[in-house]
């Protein structure tokens, strides 16, 4: 048997209700915020990515699912919302003066990074993301914020801690980096061998290793916020004030970098307890250079992405049950003379034809397996339709939950 790539998960019928409850609660809080589904393609052309994610971020450097089309394009299968999400704002003119600042838009996608497979951590997982394109004001960043706050509150996750950072603009962190590279060259023989590399490319992306060496060895790092313009520590310190006043709860913690190169200024996590190494349920930040990078006009834009999977750990992990969908209504059943089928194919469309949820017998089952059958499938109620039911106009209906039963008029019922 052909078993499903290692890191692909396959969501049953019996767990897909959890899925839509979310995904459907998530699409409303955005509306509340003014923000706006975009959809985009699942591949984009490789350079989109490596341009704007950054070449020394894991996902550039080992993570894409990159191969050549059949024309002979490098196509990379999204490891992310934003790069694609940007890429179709400035294709299709969104900020490009015609439509009101910021464009604020949401997605919810599948996407696809070659990992290390553990839990929480998947081949194809969901992101759900929101972005606010065209605003330079820390107002937008605290509202994004508070948006992603508020889906825990939604949920009614609890544990769920909120650190922010500031790793200042372009000029700003080339002091910075500066300071790392003589720190970390200090520590060169105690780093692992991509940390080598990182040292060289972006020593930043050295305080996000997940190995303990390297953890280590960072806790002693000079902080980014000792290093900030007083632009950047204005913009960050306007933010703590705004979400103060908001009554959003956050700890700055000053060693958060993010594993994306294109961040600027505010980054920032959401992080549940008792969901283990993968806590990190929800990250973003701003990132006022991307749509530069990527050829477009200078836009202050940020965003957020949160895991679905972790999402839903989380909920699991903190007992918050999510409601069962509402099951089907009605099992219509009949013998097996020509007319008896025929009477219940007629009330099984009249029910479907109003919008009610009808089962009925696609299987030639006996009258006893017919009810076996309804009974497992969960219906609530019963019935079947025989030669007494055609000639009378009445069924009995049974209350499968209560096992009552009940005459019916059949013309009541459709
Ligand atoms: P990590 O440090 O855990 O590798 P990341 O920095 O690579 O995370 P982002 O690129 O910021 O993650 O993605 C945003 C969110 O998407 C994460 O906080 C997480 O909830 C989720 N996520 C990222 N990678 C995976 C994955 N491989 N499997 C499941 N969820 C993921
Ligand atoms: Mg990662």
């Amino acid at each position: 048997m052909i078993q499903r790539p290692k890191g692909t998960e396959d969501i049953l019928p019996a767990d897909v209700y959890k899925w839509q409850y979310i995904e459907k609660a998530l699409a409303e809080l955005a509306a509340v915020y003014g923000f706006n589904e975009m959809r985009f393609p699942v591949f984009e052309y490789t350079e989109l990515f490596a341009r704007s994610v950054g070449e020394s971020s894991d996902i550039v450097g080992k993570e894409m699912y990159t191969f050549n089309d059949r024309g002979g394009r490098s196509i990379t299968l999204r490891p992310e919302g934003t790069a694609g999400a940007v890429r179709a704002a400035l294709q299709n003119g969104l900020t490009a003066g015609n439509f009101p600042l910021p464009q604020k838009i949401w997605y919810n996608i599948t996407a696809y990074r070659y990992e290390n497979v553990q839990k929480g951590r998947l081949r194809e997982f969901h992101q759900f993301g929101a972005e606010s394109f065209g605003s330079a004001s820390p107002y937008a960043d605290a509202e994004l914020i508070s948006f992603a706050a508020e889906i825990f509150g939604r949920f009614g996750l609890e544990q769920i801690a909120l650190e922010i950072n500031s790793i200042g603009c372009k000029e700003c962190r080339k002091a910075y980096t500066a300071a790392l590279r003589e720190y970390f060259g200090k520590h060169i023989d105690t780093l692992c061998n991509t940390c080598k590399t990182r040292l060289e490319i972006n020593p930043m992306r050295i305080l996000d290793c997940k190995s303990p060496v390297c953890k280590e060895v960072a806790e002693g790092a000079p902080v980014i916020l000792d290093f900030v313009c007083d632009d950047c520590r204005e913009h960050f310190e306007k933010l703590k004030q705004i979400l103060d006043s908001s009554g959003v709860k956050y700890t700055v913690n000053p060693r958060i970098v993010r594993g994306l190169d294109y961040y600027t200024k505010t980054v920032f996590e959401f992080i549940a307890s008792g969901v283990g190494t993968q806590g990190t349920v929800l990250a973003g930040g701003r990132y006022d250079g991307l749509f530069e990078e990527i050829g477009g006009k200078p836009t202050p834009a940020l965003g957020f992405a949160m895991g679905l999977e972790r999402l839903l750990m989380a909920m699991g992990e903190q007992g918050k049950e999510i409601p069962a969908s509402q099951g089907i209504e009605y099992y219509i059943g009949s013998g097996s003379a020509p007319d008896e089928k025929q009477k219940a194919l007629e009330i099984v469309a009249a029910l479907r034809g109003k919008g009610i949820s009808v089962l009925s017998d696609v299987s030639d089952r006996s009258i006893k397996a017919q009810m076996k059958y309804a009974d497992k499938t969960g219906v609530k109620f019963a019935c079947i339709i025989g030669g007494n039911e055609i000639e009378t106009g009445k069924i009995r209906l049974k209350d499968m939950t209560t096992g009552e039963e009940k005459i019916v008029d059949i013309k009541e019922l459709v």
